[in-house]
C-alpha cells in the first residue's frame, strides 16, 4: 500500500495509529458489514463516517446509481435531479429556500464562510475547538494558549495570518463566547460551528448553547453557520437546527445527501444565498458539482427517509449500546462516559464528563485503543480514533446491534 500511497491510505485516520493496529483493508460490505480482504466480517459501527444511514448497498439506492451511470452521466450541465435533491433538502430545513452542492464538506463549508464574509464585508470567523470544518486553510486552526482568541495555524502550510482570521473558542463556554463577541464582535462575519460536534467524539450541547450562539451571532450582526454534514438527516429530518430549534443563517451538509457519493452543499435564505456567482459576487464553481450520480443516491435515501423514517430504531439501538457498555463499565469499575445523541456516539474513557475538546483530549486513549483492538478480535468495527462518532444504520437490526453491544461489554471486561 505504502509504495504508491502517502502512508498506505487518502486519508489520515485510515492508518488505524490512533488504536495502535494495523490498517483494515477493504474488499466489500453490504447491509450492516464490511469484509477485508481476508474474508474476516465486521459489523460496521462506522458506516463511512455516518455517510450511510440506510445501510451498505441498499437496493433503491445501488438501482439509482446504476442508471444514473447508465444516463450518461456527468453532464457538467444541469439536470433536474439537482432540483429534485434541492427540495427534498429544502423540504426538510425549514431554514434553507435554495442550495448550492459541491462536491466535498470541505468545499461547502469553504463557501459558506465566503458567502458570510461577503455579505457582512468582515473578515473574522469564529468557531470552536474541536469542531472539524473540512480541511480548508481557514478552519484547519487550533487554539492560542490561555485565553487567546486568535487562531494559530493548525497544519504546515497554513499561514500565520490566515490563521489569526479564526477565532477559536472552547465549545459550551457561554462566558467566552460573550467576551470574543465583545472584543471582536463588529469584524466577526461568521460563527461556524457543529451544532452536536462528532469530530472530537460526539460531544452534546449544554442546554441553552445553541440558542445563545444564534442570540450573539444576530446581535453581532454575524452570519450563523450551522456545519450539519454529519447531523443533516441523522438527527432526524430536520437536522440538528430541528432537533433543537435554532435556526441557522447558512447550513452545510454532506455525508448523508449524497446517499454514499461525494457531495457537499450549502443552503439558507434566497437573499443569502443570491450572493453566489452567477447572481451575485461570491465565486463557487464545479466541474463535478451537482453529480448526477451523487444526485440519483441522495434522492433515493431523502426520499425513503421521509417516507420510512428510521429514526426511533435508530434511538433505540443506539440507546442499547449506550445501555449495555455503560451497566458493564460500571460492573467492572471503568470509568466511561457514553456521549450520544440519536444514532451518533462515542464512548469516552473518562472518569469527568466530556463537553469539550480539553476534556476530550484528556480521555485515556491507550484504553479506548484496547477497547477498539478488542472489539475488531469479536467481528466489531468503530472508528479507530477516540474523537470520532459510531455510527449505526437502519441495517442495523435489533439482533445486529446486540451482538455488537455484547461484543462491547465482554471487551470492557477484558480491560478491567
Ligand atoms: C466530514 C465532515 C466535513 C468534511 O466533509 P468532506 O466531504 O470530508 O470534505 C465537514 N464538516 C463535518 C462536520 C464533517 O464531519
Amino acid at each position: 500500500m505504502k509504495d504508491y500511497l502517502v502512508g498506505g491510505v487518502n486519508s489520515p485516520v485510515r492508518t488505524f495509529r490512533g488504536i495502535d493496529h494495523p490498517p483494515l483493508i477493504i474488499r466489500d460490505g453490504r447491509g450492516p458489514y464490511l469484509r477485508d480482504l481476508e474474508g474476516r466480517r465486521y459489523i460496521d459501527c462506522i458506516m463511512g463516517w455516518g455517510s450511510l444511514i440506510l445501510g451498505r448497498a441498499h437496493p433503491a439506492v445501488t438501482a439509482a446509481i446504476a442508471r444514473a451511470a447508465r444516463a450518461g452521466s456527468p453532464y457538467g450541465l444541469t439536470a433536474p435531479a439537482e432540483v429534485e435533491l434541492a427540495r427534498l433538502v429544502a423540504q426538510a430545513m425549514p431554514s434553507i429556500e435554495q442550495v448550492r452542492f459541491t462536491v466535498s464538506g470541505t468545499e461547502a463549508d469553504m463557501t459558506a464562510i465566503r458567502l458570510a464574509r461577503a455579505a457582512t464585508k468582515r473578515t473574522k470567523i469564529l468557531t470552536f475547538e474541536g469542531c472539524y470544518h473540512g480541511h480548508s486553510d481557514g478552519v484547519l486552526v487550533k487554539r492560542g494558549s490561555g485565553l487567546a482568541t486568535l487562531g494559530l495555524s493548525g497544519s504546515a502550510g497554513v499561514p500565520a495570518l490566515i490563521a489569526r482570521e479564526t477565532l477559536v473558542l472552547p465549545l459550551n463556554d457561554v462566558a467566552a463566547l460573550e467576551q470574543a463577541c465583545r472584543e471582536f464582535g463588529s469584524s466577526i462575519a461568521g460563527i461556524i460551528l457543529e451544532p452536536v460536534p462528532a469530530n472530537m467524539g460526539v460531544v452534546v450541547p449544554e442546554p441553552g448553547f445553541l440558542r445563545r450562539v444564534r442570540q450573539l451571532a444576530t446581535q453581532i450582526g454575524a452570519v450563523l453557520i450551522f456545519d450539519e454534514v454529519v447531523t443533516g438527516f441523522r438527527l432526524g429530518l430536520g437536522g440538528a437546527q430541528g432537533r433543537f430549534g435554532v435556526r441557522p443563517d447558512l447550513t452545510v451538509l454532506g455525508k448523508i445527501i449524497g446517499g454514499g457519493c461525494p457531495i457537499g452543499a450549502v443552503g439558507g435564505a434566497r437573499g443569502l444565498m443570491g450572493q453566489l456567482a452567477p447572481e451575485g459576487p461570491v465565486y463557487h464553481a464545479g466541474t463535478f458539482a451537482g453529480h448526477p450520480i451523487s444526485m440519483a443516491a441522495g434522492i433515493a435515501v431523502l426520499s425513503r427517509l421521509a417516507q420510512h423514517p428510521p429514526y426511533a430504531a435508530l434511538e433505540t439501538a443506539a440507546q442499547r449500546i449506550d445501555e449495555v457498555v455503560t451497566a458493564a463499565a460500571e460492573r467492572r469499575g471503568i470509568p466511561v462516559q457514553v456521549n450520544r445523541l440519536g444514532s451518533m456516539l462515542t464512548v469516552f474513557f473518562s472518569a469527568k464528563p466530556v463537553k469539550n475538546f480539553a476534556a476530550a483530549q484528556a480521555s485515556d486513549r491507550g484504553r479506548f485503543g484496547a477497547f477498539a483492538r478488542e472489539l475488531l478480535a469479536r467481528g466489531v468495527l468503530i472508528p479507530p480514533s477516540p474523537f470520532e462518532a459510531m455510527f449505526l444504520s437502519a441495517a442495523h437490526t435489533a439482533s445486529i446491534v446486540d451482538r455488537a453491544a455484547t461484543a462491547m461489554a465482554r471487551a470492557i471486561a477484558k480491560l478491567a
